[in-house]
């Protein structure tokens, strides 16, 4: 379980995030609705150490993850997909790829990981050799979310993985999605496509100027009149 209890968190004396707390069962998909500048990025940011926290806890299956950097979170099997991809854009998809795999040592495994992933991202398979900067912006999403996958997490962290796709690539994100937690993987997903995250997901929150408003399972989120008014 990845568990946010009392979190406080924000940037330079202005805080953002106000007493968040936030449950994500190990192997389940949690998405966290909310409006734009209500913190959502900022959540993540902080469970791996992007922004620092003023207070609260954040722990993975018990283990308390502090003052963490990025790497460290990584070390510990959570990997952030962040808003922006943060791709190498003049380095090759392939070389991006590895890049993802730089914690891990063994080669063959690196390898094997790849050609797995492939198969889940085929659109990828034929781009190998090119610039990630080639890449349409919805090709450049499937490779930032292949990326982290190299690192082969036990919790992946998605920021608004379909910002600004084509609905094509919407539905491919999503399909791709499934198939990952399929294979275990833990998931807390920020979107702002909530009628697709809450189909993905098993539970969720809603995050409103910096704090939790609303929580429960998808059908409850669906069927809230709050939830509907403002993010259906
Ligand atoms: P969006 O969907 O627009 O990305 P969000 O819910 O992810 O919104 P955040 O990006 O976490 O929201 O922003 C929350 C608040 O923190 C906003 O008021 C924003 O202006 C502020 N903020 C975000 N990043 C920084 C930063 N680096 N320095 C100062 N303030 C920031």
């Amino acid at each position: 379980m990845l568990t946010v209890r009392n979190l406080h968190a924000g940037y330079d004396g202005k805080e953002v995030l106000r007493d968040v707390n936030i449950n994500v069962p190990t192997g389940s998909v949690v998405t966290v609705l909310g409006a734009n500048g209500a913190g959502k990025s900022t959540l993540l940011n902080s469970i791996v150490g992007l922004v620092p926290t003023s207070s609260g806890v954040i722990e993975w299956n018990g283990g308390k993850i502090e003052n963490t950097t990025p790497d460290q979170a990584l070390k510990c099997g959570i990997a952030l997909v962040p808003e922006q991809r943060e791709l190498f854009l003049g380095m090759s998809v392939a070389d991006n790829l590895r890049m993802g795999a730089y914690l891990r040592r063994n080669s063959l495994d690196i390898g094997a990981e790849q050609q797995y992933l492939l198969e889940i991202f085929p659109s990828l398979k034929s781009r190998l050799e090119q610039p990630a900067r080639a890449l349409s912006g919805g090709e450049q999403q499937m490779l930032a979310i292949a990326r982290a996958l190299m690192s082969k997490p036990s919790v992946l962290l998605l920021d608004e993985p379909s910002l600004g796709l084509a609905p094509k690539f919407v539905e491919e994100i999503f399909r791709i999605l499934k198939q990952i937690t399929g294979d275990g993987t833990t998931v807390l997903l920020v979107e702002q496509n909530a009628a697709m995250a809450l189909d993905a997901a098993e539970s969720g929150y809603v995050l409103d100027i910096g704090k939790i408003t609303f929580s429960g399972t998808s059908e409850e989120l669906k069927k809230s009149p709050i939830v509907r008014a403002s993010y259906l």
